[in-house]
């Protein structure tokens, strides 16, 4: 059928081309970078296809498989063939397959809370502001209310942030930053960070004042001194309370808490009273047990996930113990990546009413996740702290925990000013500009702090990739 050509090519190397014999010849032979001098007459060969549309190919020459049956279709002329597999009329398919339309086959479990990620989507109008230069309120604010405690939580973070005995924010500048927050348009707080806030009695007026100014509050604490008196006001008014506890048994809490045995038995107990009373008031105050996962309570997570459970709690959340940048707590985040299995097993312990969630993306740091990539952050600069502050156990404000007591970033005391003129004024901004401008994330922070998710978000907006309209 054909005629084969030996050629040199331009790099002087044998080469065969096969053209067909009755193949249309161009009258000009091609240049020598071809690898061939017989060029095919192109416009002669669509003529010649032309002329072969006209005549009707014989279907009935057409090549079947071994499994195949054709059926054929006559159509004035010509003759079509639909091909079918060997014995398909007879078979009656009982199973579903796609585009039936049928309704639902398989429903994605609704995420009752967002631990391992942010909800920066619902805050647009701040991400705007922030967009477009404006200064604005902070969305969420995590303070601590003291600045000591009445554990020593083997993990702890706070051993790294100067903690003084008896240090703690008065009544009445407390109280006044919470009017100034309803007045900006902060939408929550979360007594979260440095102290036990349940050693500053003004928790409880705090709680009552913010509902009253429309910011939500939430709170962490190890639940062994709550004045059970004033719990109905917490639960009323908080939308979250999250008891830190790390162990499901006596023996470990005296171990990982540095506790006594007879704590651990108190403090089940509080939790017991807290579920009874929002039970019997129907108040929507979630509650819920943190652990964090240090080597020494890798055997109390089970328990402590089978413990939530029996206590009726709404959630068991499992987090990654955070480090400084100077590793002072000195967390191997290697040992992480071997509890997967155990860590799947307590999350299915979660029943309809109960959810128990690790927090993958930062207990899995050393290896490959959403966040990180062998320990580094998938961002590069952080832009998050003016969405996300957070204010120390002794009223003194700086953008982020890591960062308490830096004084280069320190911002101002809740003693001497307003919050309000703080967020208004140019020394509140200039701080979080140095931040973005000057910190070198992936070496100037403590691994997994609270602003990561955040800041990936806001990177990934401020560095948007070409073409965003064709989403
Ligand atoms: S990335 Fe660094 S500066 Fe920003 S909040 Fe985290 S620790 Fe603070």
């Amino acid at each position: 059928m054909s005629d084969s050509h030996s050629n040199k090519n331009r790099f002087g190397l044998d080469a065969d081309t096969h053209i067909p014999k009755d193949v249309p010849l161009a009258k000009t032979p091609g240049h020598k970078l071809r690898t061939s001098n017989t060029i095919v007459d192109r416009s002669a060969l669509h003529q010649a296809q032309i002329k072969l549309k006209d005549q009707a190919v014989d279907s009935k020459a057409l090549d079947k498989m071994d499994d195949q049956e054709f059926e054929y279709v006559q159509f004035e002329d010509q003759v079509g063939v639909i091909r079918k597999s060997a014995g398909e009329e007879e078979e009656v398919k009982a199973e579903p397959v796609p585009n039936m339309f049928t309704g639902p086959s398989y429903r994605n479990q609704k995420e009752r809370f967002r631990f391992d990620g942010h909800k920066m989507l619902h805050h647009l109008d701040r991400v705007m502001n922030w967009m477009q230069g404006e200064r604005f309120a902070p969305i969420h604010i995590d303070m601590g209310l003291t600045k000591f405690c009445n554990t020593a939580c083997l993990y702890c973070y706070a051993v790294v942030q100067n903690m003084t005995k008896g240090t703690m924010i008065k009544r009445d500048a407390l109280l006044r930053y919470i009017e100034d927050c309803g007045k900006l348009g902060v939408r929550s707080i979360g007594f979260i960070g440095d102290g036990e806030p349940t050693l500053n009695p003004a928790l409880y007026d705090a709680t009552v004042l913010a509902k009253q100014v429309g910011v939500d509050t939430s709170m962490a604490t190890n639940g062994l001194i709550l004045d059970m008196d004033r719990a109905h006001e917490l639960l009323r008014d908080m939308t979250f309370i999250r008891i830190n506890l790390s162990a499901g048994t006596p023996e470990g809490f005296r171990r990982v808490h540095q506790s006594t045995e007879e704590n651990f038995h108190l403090l089940v107990e509080n939790i017991r009273e807290l579920i009874r009373i929002k039970k019997e008031n129907n108040y929507q105050c979630t509650i819920g047990l943190q652990m964090v996962l240090i080597p020494e309570c890798f055997d109390e997570v089970i328990p402590e996930a089978e413990l939530g459970a029996e206590l009726g709690v709404d959630y068991f959340v499992i987090k990654h113990c955070s480090d400084s940048e100077y590793k002072e707590i000195g967390i191997n985040y290697e040992n992480y990546l071997s509890l997967e299995d155990m860590l799947h097993k307590a999350e299915s312990i979660s029943n309809d009413n109960y959810v128990v969630q690790v927090k993958w993306n930062k207990i899995m740091a050393a290896g490959e996740s959403d966040l990180y990539k062998d320990g580094y952050r998938k961002y590069d600069v952080c832009y998050g702290t003016p969405f996300l502050l957070q204010i120390s156990g002794n009223g003194k404000i700086y953008p982020c925990g890591p960062f308490f007591n830096k004084d280069r970033f320190y911002i101002g005391d809740l003693h001497e000013s307003s919050f309000y003129d703080m967020v208004m004024s140019d020394r509140y901004w200039e701080v979080h500009d140095d931040v973005a401008n000057s910190v070198d994330v992936h070496k100037d922070c403590a691994i997994g702090c609270r602003q990561d998710y955040v800041n990936k978000f806001l990177y990934d907006l401020k560095n948007a990739p070409e073409h965003v309209n064709f989403i």
